[in-house]
């Protein structure tokens, strides 16, 4: 058994991971009281059940997830909801001061006083396991608590348990959702974290989600919820391959292994395909080039950068349904054949994908593309700009300072992911036959 443990912190956090649960019970066939209805004739549903959930008495399966937050709201309204039953009671680690988007009160202040009592019960769960291969976090980094307090929480469990993995599902800010200016603040200081202290990020970037919910949706004023069916379904599809038996990817290390060439570049463009809308799906109904065609499309990627204004690193793509593994195997290739130049030539063979016989739910098939492309520096530089115009003039910064912080943690923070952009572009312009260039671009980085 490889145990994954789940944490879900903030409001973002806590509502894309409990439609993570929701979905995913659906899928494994565990109603809202735990219990397995799901197809006894197979035991597809229920070989790797252990990865997320634990069995308790009576044969309930219960989610290995721990929530926390720094205001009850959310978590009430989690408890009052359909899966709201199924969690472990134990496991809601909540207080009352709220964290007011603020990074610093996250982190430092409120989020600090209550994180013991988190980590307590991160402890006992990962105790209960029989040998946990790591953990995963949502949490958006546009406000406080997830943002803040996430991302500490992330650096005690790196302190705690150094050879564990650390996958996040993080929600990058976007003014065209968002309803505070202090958003690119929080998102830097948390990148600058992320950056050191989590191995693998699934970027969710919420100014992405709201154009495929607008132009390719159609839905005219796009809500919470609707972006939130665009992430629950990709992160159903990211973790598809760790919860049922198959080959590619099957755990949180091999997933790793195969799209990080270097350690600091962890951050992924997801893709979904077919997009669709609350409700809609069952009318959608894709053939494998279809899917492929769509999967590649900067339309359907969960980030705002366009991959074709960078190389990919790496790729893995996961294909769910009944399907030819010969005929993916064909379309694959073939758009690496007819786009060549977007990937880099000195990893050969840094296009994977498998295909896993059970489709998400309203589907017949699907696909979830996790790509490691230079072009999401598009991204970073976005909210680099939006920080640096603030940070020019100081302006907030007295919200961060008043809880103590040094405005110096600003400056490395902004540096730290200007850096990052600097190593996306050093790679997207590295050639197979430019090692001296490289050795150069090399030291300056150690400085
Ligand atoms: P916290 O409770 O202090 O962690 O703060 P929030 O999670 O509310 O963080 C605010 C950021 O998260 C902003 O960028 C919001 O646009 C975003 N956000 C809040 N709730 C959701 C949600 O349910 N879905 C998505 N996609 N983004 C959210």
């Amino acid at each position: 058994m490889r145990e994954i443990l789940h944490i879900q912190g903030g409001q973002c956090g806590n509502q894309i991971g409990s439609k993570f649960w929701e979905v995913i019970c659906d899928e494994h066939g565990i109603d809202p009281t735990g219990k397995f209805t799901g197809d006894a004739s197979s035991d597809l549903q229920l070989e790797r059940i252990n990865v997320y959930y634990n069995e308790a008495s009576g044969g309930r399966y219960v989610p290995r997830a721990v929530l926390m937050d720094l205001e009850p709201g959310t978590m009430d309204s989690i408890r009052s909801g359909p899966f709201g039953q199924i969690f472990r009671p134990d496991n809601f680690v909540f207080g009352q001061s709220g964290a007011g988007n603020n990074w610093a009160k996250g982190h430092y202040t409120e989020g600090a006083e209550l994180i013991d009592a988190v980590l307590d019960v991160v402890r006992k769960e990962a105790e209960n396991c029989d040998c946990l291969q790591g953990f995963q976090v949502c949490h958006s980094l546009g406000g406080g608590t997830g943002s803040g307090m996430g991302t500490l929480l992330i650096s005690k469990i790196r302190e705690e348990y150094p050879d564990r993995m650390m996958l996040t599902f993080s929600v990058f800010p976007s003014p065209k959702v968002s309803d505070t200016v202090v958003e690119p603040y929080n998102a830097t200081l948390s990148v600058h974290q992320l950056v050191e202290n989590a191995d693998e990020c699934m970027v969710l970037d919420n100014e992405a989600l709201y154009d495929i919910c607008f132009r390719t949706l159609k839905l005219s004023t796009p809500s919470f919820g609707d972006l939130n069916h665009l992430i629950s379904a990709t992160m159903s599809g990211v973790t598809c391959c760790l919860r049922f038996p198959g080959q590619l990817n099957s755990d949180l290390r091999k997933l790793a292994v195969n799209l990080i060439p270097f350690p600091r570049l962890h951050f992924f463009m997801v893709g979904f395909a077919p997009l669709t809308s609350r409700g809609s799906q069952q009318y959608i109904s894709l053939t494998v080039p279809e899917l492929t065609q769509q999967m590649w499309d900067s339309k359907n990627m969960m980030c705002a950068a366009d991959p074709r204004h960078g190389r990919y690193l790496t790729a893995s793509a996961m294909f769910r349904g009944k399907m030819s593994t010969k005929e993916v195997d064909e379309q694959m290739i073939n758009v690496q054949n007819k786009n060549s130049s977007y990937f880099v030539e000195w990893i050969p063979n840094n296009v994977k994908s498998s295909v896993c016989d059970i489709p998400p739910k309203g589907l017949k098939m699907a696909s979830t593309f996790v790509g490691n492309s230079t072009s999401i520096q598009e991204m970073f530089r976005r909210v680099s700009e939006q920080f640096t115009a603030m940070f020019r003039r100081k302006a907030f910064l007295h919200w961060y300072t008043g809880e103590g912080m040094d405005e110096m943690e600003f400056t490395e923070a902004e540096s730290n992911m200007n850096d990052l952009v600097a190593e996306y572009q050093q790679y997207q312009d590295a050639t197979a036959d430019d090692e001296a260039e490289y050795e150069e671009g090399e030291e300056a980085y150690e400085d």
